[in-house]
Order: C-alpha cells, then structure tokens, then sequence
C-alpha cells in the first residue's frame, strides 16, 4: 500500500485530520494507496509557507528562476519509466501513451515557460513629448492549480509551470483519484532545488479541500482545469472576491468530414481522436459529421479500423485502450450508451463492459442513427463512445457542429483551403484543427467558447494570467 502526504514547505506531511481517502487502480479495480484527506488546517499551513516563499522567488533573477525549472523538466525525463508507469497504474491509460505523450509533455511544459520568461519582451507606450508608459507584470502572489484525473501530470503542470515561472507561489490540488504522480513530481522538485515552500500540494476532495482554496482570499488565482458543473461553482465562488480564474472545462467536440477529404487521413485520425486516452481526453472528437456522399463508406472502414484497436492490461505495450479511471466513471459511461440505445441509436460496434477481472474496462463504441439534439450528442461522455451523423453540406455541417452547449475544440477534414478557413471562422470552438488533430504549439491560446470555459492558457496568456499588469506613466 502507497500512502500520498500532503507536501508543504518541502516536506511530506500526514493531513491534519488524520484521515486518507482509498485511491484505486482501475485496471484491477482494487485499493492500491491511501491519499491525504486535507482540511482548512493544511490549506492554512499551505498558505503560511507559500507567503513565506513569496519573497525570495518572485526576487530572484528571472535567470535563476529559469535554471530551476529547467532542472526539474530534466529530472522528470530522467525518472520517464518510473512516472509512466505510475500515471498508468494511477488513472488506466496504457502506458505506451503515458511514455510518449503525458510525461514527455509535463517535462515540456516546464522546459516551455523556463524559456517563455527570459524570452518574453516587456511593453511600453510613448506619448511623444509628453510621457513613457511601461508595462510591469507582477507575479500575484499565492496561487491555485486545480487539475483533473484524465492528463494527470501533463494538465497539472500546464499550470504549475507558467505559474512557478511568473514568479508565484503555487498550492496545487491534483484530482483525489489520480494523485500519485503528482506527488512524485514534488520529490523531484526537492531536488531541482525550487526552495520550501515555493511549492505545495494538497490533496483530497475537490468539493472539500478545493472549495476551501477557492475561498481563502489569500489565494490571489484560480486556474482549474475540470468539468462545466464544477467551473461553474469555481466561478460563482470566486467572483465573490473578484478573484482571477481561468476556467478550461468540458468539451463536446465535432468532427467534420467533408467528402473532398483525404479519406485515408481522416478515417485513422478520427479513429485516434475518439480513442486515445479511453476518449477520456477534453480534445477527444465525440460527434463525427460525415458527408452524406461519403457516409456509408466512411462508417465501414471506421467500424473495420475500430475492430482492431487492442483493449486490455494498460502495462502491456500492445494496448491500445486500457481502463476507464473508476468505477463511478465506467457506468457514467455505461448509462449514455443504454440510453443512447433506446433513444433509438444502433450500436454498430462496442457497447459492453469488457471482463478482465475487476477492472474498469469499456470496449469502443461507436451509434448512429441518431439526431444532434439527443442526449448522448449533448452532454459529455468523455469516454470510448463516437456517434456518426450524416450532414448534407457546409451550412448542415456547421448548424450541427454548433448544436451544443460546449466550444472547445473541432476538427475539418476538407482538401479545399477556402472551404476550411470559411468552415473554421464559423464554428464556435476555441480550437480548430483541419486536417489534423492534437498537433500542439504551446504558444498558441488554449482554451474553450460557451460553457467549455473562460480565458486562455498557453504561451503568453499563461504568462499573463499568472501576473498582475501596472501601468507606470512618466512624464518626460
Ligand atoms: P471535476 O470538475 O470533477 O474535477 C476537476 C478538479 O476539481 C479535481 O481536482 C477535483 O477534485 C476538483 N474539484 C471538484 N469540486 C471542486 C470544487 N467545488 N472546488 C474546487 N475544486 C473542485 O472534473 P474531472 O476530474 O471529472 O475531469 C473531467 C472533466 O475535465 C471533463 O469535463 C473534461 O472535459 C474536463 N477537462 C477539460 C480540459 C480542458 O482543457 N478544457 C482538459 C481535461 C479535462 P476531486 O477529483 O478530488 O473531486
């Protein structure tokens, strides 16, 4: 049995309250640890060491802060197998996709902002003959990082880093079911040498001890990555305080494929955007638009490419999908796809449980038959279930890809390049890719239209959402 502290002021330490929560493996569907259950008294503890931090880091030359970083995006590349091998214990993922996409890319992230602050330029607006105004971004403070289960290290480093970089103190709140790697990250930053208390982590229930760090006005920011209902509570929380957040929440994501596509492209990328991760990624395409021409041919090699993905023991490199993170999740998920069924869906393929002992496994799924406006279109599943729906053209392709509440992320397949920049400026989603999918520059915006969020992360929004700007005006 693994037993998850707290860490605060460079040290592991046992919660206040005494009390652990049971984190499970769910390729097994058994106990494998224990995680701290914290209260308000370690949120105070927190707090107390990051504001004692706050002076020394924010004032240390932007060089130096650079170096540390630098140095611990290095240690995790270092301990990559160890990492990988606990993220896929931790949340199911196979860990053939933890080794080459969440650790290499929690090291990027680092190794990201350690450059983006010594590389970003300042601001200054002159008033000829009258004045110079310069732009100062200050670091806020104490900050929040509130991350989900499904990208465990990669989604909380995405936050921590920018946040560290800018020069914060950080208490971070993995999601209660996926908390290892994130605490052996906090080893590692012990050795890259990022001083005590610079940065903490908290771990136990988001409605308890993520709530508690929403309130606390010593908190200067939010930035939580989650689902819509929970963003919604964050943001009522803090707007209380007139505290900044950024919100980067749930998803529902078209796929469009017009009949001018390269179809060979399009069926085996649509085949890994609905897949990877379970489909247990916010970017996963769920809702795939096929044109009518193309519809029939589409859907047969999709079903046939499907057939072949490998379900199973997420340790084995072979597997292709391993196992939904828990139980909770597995009828979430289980639940959509009956009722998906008797609004009249035809499975075409998947649709069950899969037994491998206890384990949380689901096999891939894709129904058809079925309007925009079901439920299973509305509301995201974000599992190994994809519908196919035929449209007729530009107009129904984008009326439809628009039917949602959600604007995350979209994907056009189309060779016509004026088609896909029309198509593009008009679907509500903060992302579109065409002709590809998850290719990644983290210098771009990222973040979600509607009720998929507010704000941005990402290159220098990152950067901006982690420091205060002042605008200082001097008279010439
Ligand atoms: P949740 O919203 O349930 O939880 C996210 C985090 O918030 C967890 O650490 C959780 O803790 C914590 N939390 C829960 N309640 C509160 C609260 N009241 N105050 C503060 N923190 C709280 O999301 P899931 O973990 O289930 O993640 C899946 C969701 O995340 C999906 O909707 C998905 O689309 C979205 N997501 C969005 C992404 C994006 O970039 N837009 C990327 C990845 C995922 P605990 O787990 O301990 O309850």
């Amino acid at each position: 049995m693994i037993t998850i502290n707290n860490f605060i002021n460079g040290t592991f330490k046992a919660p206040a309250s005494g009390e652990y929560l049971d984190v499970y493996n769910p390729s097994e569907g058994k106990v494998y640890g224990k995680v701290a259950s914290s209260t308000s008294d370690d949120l105070e503890e927190a707090v107390l060491a990051a504001q004692k931090a706050f002076p020394q880091w924010s004032g240390l030359p932007i060089a130096e802060r650079s170096r540390i970083l630098l140095k611990l995006a290095d240690l995790i590349e270092a301990n990559l197998d160890q990492l990988a091998a606990a993220e896929s214990m931790d949340n199911g993922k196979p860990v053939k996709l933890a080794k080459s996409v969440d650790i290499p890319r929690a090291a990027t992230n680092f190794r990201f902002f350690a450059s983006a602050i010594v590389n970003e330029s300042s601001e200054a607006h002159i008033m000829e003959g009258e004045a110079v105004n310069y732009t100062r971004r200050a670091p806020l403070g104490v900050v929040g990082c509130i991350s989900p289960w499904n990208l465990p290290l990669y989604l909380f480093t995405w936050k921590v880093a920018p946040a560290l970089a800018t020069g914060n103190c950080v208490i971070g709140k993995p999601s209660e079911i996926t908390p290892y790697t994130a605490s052996l990250l906090c080893e590692l930053a012990n050795e890259a040498g990022i001083p005590a208390g610079v940065f903490n982590v908290l771990h136990g229930n988001g409605a308890v001890i993520g709530q508690k760090m929403v309130e606390h006005t010593d908190v200067k920011a939010i930035s939580f990555t989650g689902g819509t209902l929970t963003g919604k509570i964050i943001g009522q929380t803090a707007a209380t305080q007139f505290k900044k957040v950024s919100l980067e929440l749930g998803g529902k994501n078209p796929v469009v494929i017009f009949d001018d596509c390269d179809f060979e492209e399009a069926v085996s990328t649509s085949v890994r955007s609905a897949f990877t991760n379970q489909g247990e990624i916010c970017l996963c395409g769920s809702r795939i638009f096929v044109q009518k021409g193309i519809y029939e041919k589409f859907r047969d090699e999709f079903i046939s490419r499907v057939g072949e993905l490998k379900v199973g023991n997420p340790q084995e490199e072979s597997t292709d999908l391993g196992a939904l993170v828990s139980k909770g999740h597995l009828e979430k998920v289980k639940k959509y796809v009956d009722e998906a069924a008797t609004d009249g869906g035809t499975i075409l393929t998947g649709g069950k449980q899969l037994k491998f002992g206890e384990g949380y496994f689901f096999e891939p799924t894709v129904i058809e038959g079925l309007d925009e406006y079901c439920t299973i279109n509305q509301e995201e599943v974000f599992g190994p279930v994809v519908t196919l729906v035929p449209f007729e053209n530009e107009a129904d392709a984008i009326a439809k890809a628009n039917s949602t509440q959600y604007g995350l992320a979209s994907v056009i397949w189309t060779q016509d390049v004026k088609k896909a920049h029309r198509v593009a400026h008009q679907i509500k989603s903060g992302i579109v890719w065409v002709n590809c999918w998850m290719l990644r520059d983290l210098r771009t915006p990222f973040g979600g239209m509607k009720s998929s969020g507010v704000g941005r992360e990402g290159g220098s929004e990152a950067l901006r959402f982690f420091t205060e700007p002042q605008n200082i005006c001097i008279k010439m």
